[in-house]
């Protein structure tokens, strides 16, 4: 049983990780057990986010759009 939860815990964690450059994804439950962890405002098209599951962001996937845009170019220098 503390596998389960320890398991469950690893996948929130991940979720976590890979949304945090999400800019639709408000906040995300601290639940392991909740089923629709992410509240999202893409799907909801206001700013009442409607809550979702990691199985739709995973088919979504603009946490990946957003994640290249934080990237900084990198700065050519010349010597
Ligand atoms: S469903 Fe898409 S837009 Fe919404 S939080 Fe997940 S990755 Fe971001």
């Amino acid at each position: 049983m503390e596998d389960l939860v320890r398991l469950k815990q690893t996948m929130l964690n991940i979720t976590h990780e890979l949304l945090s450059g999400c800019r639709f994804c408000v906040q995300i439950a601290s639940d392991c057990d909740d089923r629709t962890p992410v509240h999202c405002v893409k799907y909801s098209g206001c700013a009442i986010p409607v809550q979702i599951n990691a199985a739709t962001c995973l088919s979504c996937q603009e946490y990946k759009k957003n994640a290249k845009r934080q990237e900084k170019p990198e700065i050519a220098t010349s010597s």
